[in-house]
């Protein structure tokens, strides 16, 4: 299906720009990515998707996402080039979905539609925000469409393209139709030599639940179980791979626990990672230990803007791991404490893993 090349629903556009940019690869392809609109060399060469943003496309479409860029078919949400290179407008938008971009769509029914970039996602899915489902499937009236960032934004923004090559493998994943790795772990004998030489853990508390009026009271809570997870380090040095993630769970009377974890929760060279930290902090203080060097994945989701920030909410969302609730954990059974205690600190440290690379890592 070709775009009128004389249309002119969007006279500003038409009267700026040198051609329409026609949609480009095999009508049949599984794979549509749909940008925003053609740029200066795009105008000039009639392709969508020339010069850095369209190398950077490729590199992710065939490095990460193991696809061929051959067998994808490209076209924007806006096909005429906007004078000074402006945004376009919503009424543009609507305009050309309308008339060209969703006829064909419908036509095509690929298999898996990207949208790159927030004016495309708000063209197929308008109350969707990017930063909440990048990398995510989303079921919409015209099919599936998975949001990530413009591959120009990693240009600009380095601290996206870790970001950007996990979405893309999740598109790679999701057009073969394998299913991500579930999140396991294993519960292993609570040896805390073996803690000595990580860089880092998560940890969770479990406490008694003294209540005034039906109310919890934190300040009255007594710690009961601790879990800790890591993963252990690859020879490199590399602080994440894929080795699996291993707890540590005991009762805190039974070893000695907070005893002896103390020195590696006051350790500055040893990062901590908890889901709410007020938490874990007040108690552990009330036990003469200070922790240090923390990092909180709550405030985490808090920062990049998720539209929820508890633990059992993200992780069924970011790591599709579904944990019981407190109040159906039989608390007397130490099987059932040691399941919950373990996915809270498994998921935390999973959690952590992901938001890390959003917020600060380039590589
Ligand atoms: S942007 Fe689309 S609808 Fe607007 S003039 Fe160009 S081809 Fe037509």
């Amino acid at each position: 299906m070709m775009i009128d090349p004389l249309c002119s629903l969007c006279p500003k556009l038409a009267a700026h720009r040198r051609q329409v940019v026609q949609p480009y690869g095999p009508q049949d392809a599984e794979v549509v990515i749909l940008g925003q609109n053609p740029g200066e060399q795009e105008d000039r060469t009639g392709v969508p998707f020339v010069g850095r943003a369209g190398k950077r496309k490729d590199y992710y479409l065939q490095e990460c996402a193991l696809l061929d860029p051959s067998k994808v078919l490209i076209l924007n949400t806006v096909n005429c080039k906007s004078p000074k290179n402006r945004k376009p407008s919503k009424k543009e938008v609507a305009a050309c979905m309308e008339m060209w971009v969703r006829p064909l769509l419908a036509s095509m029914k690929p298999k898996l539609i990207v949208a790159l970039g927030d004016v495309a996602l708000k063209a197929l899915c308008p109350t969707a925000k990017l930063s909440q489902t990048h990398g995510q499937a989303l079921a919409t009236e015209i099919g599936t469409v998975v949001p990530t960032y413009h591959p120009a934004a990693g240009i600009y923004d380095a601290n996206l393209v870790p970001v950007m090559m996990r979405d893309w493998e999740e598109i790679g994943r999701l057009v073969r139709g394998e299913r991500k790795e579930p999140l396991t772990w294993a519960v292993v004998p609570f040896d805390i030599s073996r803690l000595r030489r990580v860089g880092e853990f998560a940890i969770d508390l479990e406490t008694t639940s003294p209540e005034v009026a039906g109310k919890f009271q934190p300040q009255l809570a007594e710690i009961t179980w601790v879990s800790v997870a890591w993963r252990e380090r690859v020879p490199s040095g590399m602080p994440f791979t894929d080795e699996p993630i291993e707890i540590l769970f005991t009762s805190v009377e039974r070893v000695g626990a907070l005893a002896s974890l103390k020195p590696l929760l006051e350790d500055v060279d040893i990062r901590k990672v908890c889901h709410n930290s007020k938490f874990e902090l007040r108690l552990l203080k009330r036990n003469g230990i200070m922790l240090r060097n923390f990092h909180d994945t709550k405030i985490a989701a808090y920062v990049l803007g998720r539209r929820t920030t508890g633990l059992k909410d993200l992780s069924a969302a970011e790591l599709g791991v579904v944990q019981k609730r407190f109040e159906e954990v039989d608390w007397g059974d130490e099987e059932q404490v040691r399941a919950y205690s373990a996915a809270d600190s498994a998921c935390t440290l999973a959690l952590w893993e992901k938001q890390r690379e959003e917020i600060y890592d380039v590589s």
